[in-house]
Order: structure tokens, then sequence, then C-alpha cells
């Protein structure tokens, strides 16, 4: 008699919010895959058509909890059809509605917190055998998340947390309270995580963390510095992060988000001018332009800090394309201060930005101040900062035409890809461009997903560039150890290499396309150019 053979179940996680947890679910899926799941169809996410479904929430977007209970509403009629099926719901709303979400959604069979992502696989496990719903939310952090596995959504680039929550108390925003105290992991830990990524071929990484340059300071914080030459100089763990990362041995791009104006000090850039391997590309988040309403936000940089600090990075990186966050119709905002937003936007000539209506969330000081603005009030005033920011991404955008890059091919299809038969990825300044590759590429030829493209821009839009590679003119690509990575993976798939599979997108690691985002602020949305 033949064995029985097990049947595979599967999972499907959907991400909501940042970078940070779009980081947290690929743990979560290296959880589920190191327990023995396998990865579901593509839009199993979307249509819960998975044997486990875990929904990663954010806490920061407005009607959060609207949207998850409307998801969850979904799920109830999927999991009223696929017998054994398991609904998850973790990250930061669960972290602060834990009890709540299985009172109003009793079909929900795990509920776990920021802090205990490691515990999935056996919450799961347990809720099967107790057939009863598991909610299980710590207070403290128990294992460093960057200590579990992970399964990558891209092969070329990868994240890498330096560190866990915030110190700071922005008035708006609720990740002090759901992501505790920071906390930091000692560079050699970082350090290594970085050399396993490159030996899997991966050639970008993006190091993540809610304040990057107040790293070595948080709770475990070693305020050691990695040279000796650093010692003496203040605060400097961050640069000398950067520069160490930056010199591992096979990485070609280094990418940070996001760093705090207050904290952001010279030898950040001097680190970022001086160590090739470090992208040319800043996102610093702004919040606001009016001193006053900076204060009311207790974000404790004033708005000429804030312009010194670009033109500082500008003198040393002439070429750096600099993103930003703002959040309009923050309680109390006069029509002056926000004049004072339009006025330095227009002097820092953003390349893009996240920009925000400001909502009460509930459990942030911000939700109870007085003077909260009437909708209409924020939607005029939105209104002209994204007509500003447009004009301004448009003319920064312009100024690359006839620029040569460099594209890191990446793995999501652009829009449009298909049909135009374009490749997309990101320029070194982070810039997502589009490439027409000439008729009658052999498939050999063609650049996979990881390997870089040597182009001229030769269209410019708001939110991205245009490199079309005119016909008889040599393709110039260098294949690397990300595109073998990429081929890895197909292989290892049942698929084919991708040699043949034009449009593909942007890299996990440097923001993904319609995926960007600034972790001052969490966003799913496309930034305003
Ligand atoms: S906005 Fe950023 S710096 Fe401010 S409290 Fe939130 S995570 Fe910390």
């Amino acid at each position: 008699m033949s064995p029985v053979e097990p049947v595979e179940r599967t999972y499907a996680v959907r991400t909501y919010g940042c970078q940070m947890n779009a980081h947290d679910s690929e743990r979560l899926a290296g959880l589920l895959e190191g327990a023995g799941y396998s990865r579901a169809e593509d839009d199993a996410a979307k249509t819960g058509e998975a044997d486990v479904v875990v929904l990663n929430t954010c806490a920061v977007r407005e009607n959060a909890d609207n949207r998850l209970y409307g998801n969850l509403g979904h799920l109830a009629s999927v999991k009223a059809r696929r017998p054994g099926m398991q609904i998850a719901v973790g990250g930061c709303l669960a972290q602060k509605d834990r009890d709540v979400i299985v009172a109003k959604a009793p079909w929900v069979d795990v509920v776990f917190g920021t802090h205990n992502t490691h515990a999935l696989p056996a919450l799961l496990e347990r809720s099967r055998v107790q057939a009863e719903a598991q909610v299980e939310v710590l207070e403290e952090l128990e294992v460093f998340p960057s200590t579990l596995p992970q399964a990558r959504e891209s092969a070329a680039s990868a994240w890498v947390s330096i560190s866990v929550g915030c110190n700071n108390t922005c008035t708006f925003c609720i990740v002090p309270a759901l992501r505790g105290k920071e906390k930091d992991r000692r560079p050699g830990d970082v350090l290594a995580e970085v050399e396993a990524l490159v030996a899997d071929g991966v050639v970008e990484v993006t190091l993540l963390g809610q304040n990057v340059n107040s790293y070595g300071t948080g709770v475990g914080g070693f305020g050691d510095a990695l040279d000796d030459a650093a010692r003496g100089r203040g605060n400097s763990a961050f640069a000398d992060l950067l520069r160490a990362v930056g010199r591992v041995d096979g990485i070609e791009r280094v990418r940070f988000t996001s760093p705090h104006p207050a904290m952001f000090t010279d030898d950040v850039i001097t680190a970022m001018a001086e160590t090739p391997t470090v992208m040319p590309q800043l996102h610093m988040p702004l919040q606001s332009g009016s001193d006053r309403v900076l204060r009311a936000m207790r974000r404790s940089y004033r708005s000429e800090k804030f312009l010194g600090i670009l033109d500082r990075v500008r003198a040393q990186i002439p070429d750096a394309a600099i993103s930003t966050d703002i959040i309009v119709g923050f309680p109390g905002e006069t029509e002056d201060d926000f004049a004072e937003t339009l006025r330095v936007v227009e002097a820092s000539r953003f390349a893009s930005a996240f920009t925000f209506q400001y909502s009460q969330r509930p459990g942030t000081p911000a939700a109870t101040m007085p003077d909260q603005l009437p909708k209409a009030v924020v939607q005029e005033r939105y209104e002209r900062l994204i007509a500003l920011q447009e004009r301004i991404g448009e003319s920064e955008a312009a100024l690359q035409v006839g620029r040569t890059v460099e594209v890191l091919v990446g793995e999501a299809k652009g829009k449009k890809d298909g049909a135009s038969q374009r490749l997309s990825g990101r320029a070194r300044d982070n810039r997502l461009v589009h490439v027409g590759l000439p008729d009658g590429v052999d498939d050999a030829d063609r650049p996979r997903p990881g390997d870089v493209i040597t182009v001229e821009v030769t269209q410019s839009a708001p939110h991205h560039l245009v490199a079309d590679v005119p016909a008889g003119q040599a393709l110039r690509v260098r294949r690397t150890r990300g595109g073998d990575a990429y081929d890895r993976r197909q292989l290892a798939s049942c698929g084919v290499p991708a040699q043949g599979s034009p449009g593909q997108g942007v890299g996990a690691g440097g923001g993904a396309g319609g995926r960007s985002v600034g972790l001052g602020m969490p966003t799913l949305r496309t930034p305003v150019a």
C-alpha cells in the first residue's frame, strides 16, 4: 500500500502600511514556509483562496479598522466554503485592538502583535488543535525580528532592519505606542545579515528603522563606533554602519529609510558621499514647513534647519534625489502655516513627496487637540500642495532627459510594461525608469530582474522616466549576481529563467513600484513626484 501523501497547506500574507510591515510580512512568509506551508497563488492575498490567510495590519492609515473588518467580512464567506482554513491578524492594528478583533470577527483564528511575530506558526497550530481563537499580544519584543527566517519578495534586493520602535513622540503618530521604544541591533549582527544576503545573490539592501540616525542610542544601544577614527565624534554609529555596509564585498547599492531631520548629522552626509555604494537618494520627512505646527507636532527641528540639511546634502551629493512626507491640515494649521509649507516645498525641490491629509488617530495626542480643521479646508490645501509638487516633480524629472542612468531591473511589472514591452527598474537615485528595448533583442541578451542596464533617458513625467533604446543601438546590460539569483529562484520554483520575460518592475529594496513608502508616516500610495 502506498503511503498517503501529506497535503501541503498554502498561505497568503496581505500587507497594509509601511516598509516595516512589508518586511515583517517577508518574515511571516519565511516562518510559515519554515513550518511547512507553501505560498499560494499570487492573488490569494486578495481573494483569500489559501489555507492560511494572514492580514498584516497598519494602524496609521485612516479608516484602517473599517478596512480590516471589511476584508475580514469577505474572508468569512471564503472560510465558510473552505474547511480548515485559518485567518490570522497581526501588525499594528492587532497590537492596538487585540481582543476587539475576535469579538467583532469571531471567525478569526489567531491575533498576534508586533512583538511576537515569531509565534505565528505555533499559534495557528494551537488554534487548530484547541479549536478556538488564540490571541497573543506582547508588550515587549521577545525576539529581534531580523533573526527570524524570511521569504524575500525580490532575489536581488532586500530590506535589513537595524532598529525597531521609536523614542520620539510625534503627536500625530501611533508608532511609539505600538512598536515601543527603539531597540537597535548590534552592528556585527547587521553586517552578518548583509553578508549572508550578498552570498545569496542580493546586490541591493535598504537599511530600515523608524529613525535610522538615532541608531546606537536605543534600548540596548551599544554606543560603540565601528572604527577607531570614529570614536569621539559623538553619535556616529549610523554613519559608521553605512560605511561598513557599503564596504561589504559584492554589495552594489545601499539605501536607508527613514532619517529624522532633528537628528540628522553631517557625518551621515559625508558617509553617503564617500561611500560609492551608498546611493544618491534621501528620504527626509518634512511633515510641515511651519515652525509653529512642527512644535505642535513635537518635532524638534525647524524649517531653516531642514532646508540647511538639504543644502548640505546637495553640496556633497549634487545628483541626490530627495523625497519627503508632508501632512496637510494638522490641528490648528492656519493659512499662514500652510503658506510656510508651500514655501519650504518650493525651496526643497523634492523629486517626490508622500502627501497626507491629517486625520484623527485614536490614541495619539493630536487626536484630542482643539482646532481640528474641516475636511473641506484640508482638501483644498491638499490639492494646492499636490499641484505644486506635481509642477516641481515634473521640472526636476525633465532635468534627467539626456542623462545616462544605470537601471537595476526589478521583479514587479510596471502598469504598462506588458503593452509597451518595456522593463522597469530603479536608477541609482531611486527614480522609476521604464526602459524600452529595441526590437529583435535575443532572449539570451534580455536583462533579467537584478541585472543592470545603462541607458539614456529619453522622456520624463512627474512620476517616472522613460529610456527607449533606439533600434540598432547595442544594449548595455551588465549581468549581475542578482540576475543569477533570480534565475535560480525561477528554476527552483519549476519556472524558467527570466530571459524573454519583458515587463519586470521594481525591486523591493528601493521601494517597490506603487509600494514605495516613507516610514515617518507610512502609506500605500504612490508618491506625488
Ligand atoms: S513619526 Fe517617525 S519619528 Fe515621529 S514618533 Fe512616529 S515613527 Fe517616531
